[in-house]
């Protein structure tokens, strides 16, 4: 049986080893953390249960299709509850509340902005198709050749590659929180929305027509789905277990080396980091010099902190963004002048309002969340002057004082994300899908210089999220399957 090394254990390694498993290969994942999941993690603290990562579950049927294709449901693993309202988005003057349908929607747009909500159910109808061309089409090929993303579909929309998200929102919207609202969904891809091509309007389908939805336990629960999944289909998992060499011999892969064992492997597949996975072969076998990675657009790092305050808070939900402050000034300061925002906007998630197994009983488990360019110096001092910043700014919003009720708070930032997953410049959510970083124009799935090495994860195609890494594992197996 040849034997597949696979190097982290993200989702979208997490889904390769599932594929390439049920394929018949010999399969074993190396994960230098002590708990598998990747930026995905689990924090558990005094009875507080946070997702260190991604806490947003969008587009469901992503999830179901790979669940599908092993015979299984979601519902085999965890339990989904849609949430209504799907979040709720702070203003200086007012406050957004997006529920779980479109009327609802619909009705909080017309508050805003008379006739604003019939310019928003064409806009989310065009939204509908590019999701069905972008996930049922263009989504599922390997980014091998340009030629991949001209299809039919494209081809009558290829002015929506040269416009942007941003063009198409202004020109249908007039007023500034619908606008930020509507940009609000691109974050995901981790670009500007004045960068981001208006096709991607696919996102907002996924917000408003698909909704957000949250498994009960947290978003480790799928983690865990993946592994047991993994597990059933034989996979063996090794954790605190770091590669430190990927290895070749006469430009073929010979296997893996972690702390000094060496692992014969047929093919290894790293879903670690890119540039990290490239630095673990000898130069001559790398594809991309330190210039081609430090000219690219990487999406934002975050600071994040987990926090357990010890009384139910009021006025929130379970998501919570707060675009209080200028959104263009924010985003600036992240791509195009890297420096710590002066006015940050944050997101809050508070699990525990919908999931009471989040935390301690009259307890509320508290995730906040400021995006931030990477490679910004990250520091005690710096990380504890915005923590102050933002809970001045949460308390002023939602009227109550919480300061006194934090039980504890933990922190991770730029350091840590290079400390924990090797990560280039500390980023959060890998390589933004801006038009020159998109498909073929990401770094490739397969290697060109060594036989039988492959990549998977959010650096490479399609891109960042959840939804994207799981088909990214699925595309580095077709590869290696020659389904493709
Ligand atoms: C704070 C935050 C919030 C997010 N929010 C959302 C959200 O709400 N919704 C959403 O869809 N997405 C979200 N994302 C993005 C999403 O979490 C990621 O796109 C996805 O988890 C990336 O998966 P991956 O497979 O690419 O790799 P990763 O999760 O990065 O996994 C890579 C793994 O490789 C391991 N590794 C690194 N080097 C080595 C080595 N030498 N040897 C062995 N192992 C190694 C790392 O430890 C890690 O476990 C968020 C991300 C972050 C960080």
């Amino acid at each position: 049986m040849k034997k597949i090394a696979i190097i982290g254990s993200g989702f979208s390694s997490l889904s390769a080893s599932c594929y390439l498993a049920k394929a018949g290969y010999e399969i074993n994942v190396f994960e230098k953390n002590d708990t598998v999941g990747g930026r995905a993690r689990q924090l558990i603290k005094d009875g507080f249960t946070f997702d260190i990562g991604p806490s947003w579950y969008w587009m469901p049927d992503i999830f179901e299709k790979f669940f599908k294709d092993f015979g299984k449901k979601t519902t085999d693993y965890y339990q989904l509850d849609k949430l209504d309202p799907a979040y709720k988005i702070f203003f200086k003057d007012d406050i957004i509340t997006i529920g779980d349908c479109m009327e609802k929607i619909c009705e909080e747009f017309e508050r805003i902005e008379t006739g604003s909500s019939s310019h928003l159910k064409r806009f989310i109808g065009k939204a509908q198709e590019n999701y069905d061309i972008a996930i049922n089409k263009v989504v599922l090929r390997p980014g091998l050749s340009p030629t991949e993303l001209v299809t039919k579909e494209t081809v009558l929309r290829v002015d929506q590659f040269f416009k942007s998200i941003s063009y198409e929102v202004r020109k249908r919207f007039k007023n500034p929180k619908l606008i930020s609202t509507l940009e609000f969904p691109v974050l995901f891809l981790g670009a500007k929305p004045s960068k981001t091509p208006s096709f991607y309007s696919f996102m907002n389908f996924a917000d408003f027509g698909l909704g957000t939805w949250h498994p009960r336990g947290g978003m480790y629960e799928i983690i865990k789905a993946m592994k047991n999944l993994a597990e059933e289909l034989g996979v063996t998992f090794h954790t605190q277990s770091p590669v430190e060499r990927i290895l070749v011999e006469k430009g073929n892969i010979s296997g893996i080396r972690t702390k000094g064992t060496f692992h014969p492997a047929d093919v290894v597949i790293s879903g670690a980091d890119y540039h990290h996975s490239e630095t673990l072969l000898e130069k001559q076998y790398r594809q991309y010099s330190e210039v081609y990675w430090k000219n690219k657009t990487y999406a934002p790092s975050s600071l994040l902190f987990y926090v357990g305050f010890d009384k139910k808070l009021e006025n929130v939900e379970h998501h919570n963004l707060f675009f209080d402050t200028n959104f263009e000034l924010h985003a600036e300061e992240i791509y195009d002048h890297p420096q710590w925002p002066s006015e940050p906007l944050f997101y809050v998630n508070f699990p525990s309002v919908t999931d009471a197994s989040m935390a301690p009983k009259g307890c509320e488990t508290g995730f906040f969340l400021v995006p931030i360019a990477p490679g910004l110096e990250d520091t005690p001092e710096v990380r504890q002057q915005y923590f102050d910043i933002v809970i001045d700014r949460f308390e002023k919003r939602t009227g109550q004082n919480v300061k006194k009720s934090v039980l504890f708070k933990e922190s991770f930032c730029v350091n840590d994300f290079i400390e924990q997953y090797n990560s280039y410049k500390g980023n959060a959510y890998g390589m933004a899908n801006t038009l020159k970083q998109t498909a073929f124009l990401r770094p490739n799935l397969k290697s060109k210089k060594v036989k039988n090495l492959y990549f998977t994860g959010q650096l490479t195609v399609p891109g960042p999220g959840v939804p994207p890494s799981l088909i990214s594992g699925k595309l580095v197996s077709d590869l290696i399957l020659k389904k493709v």
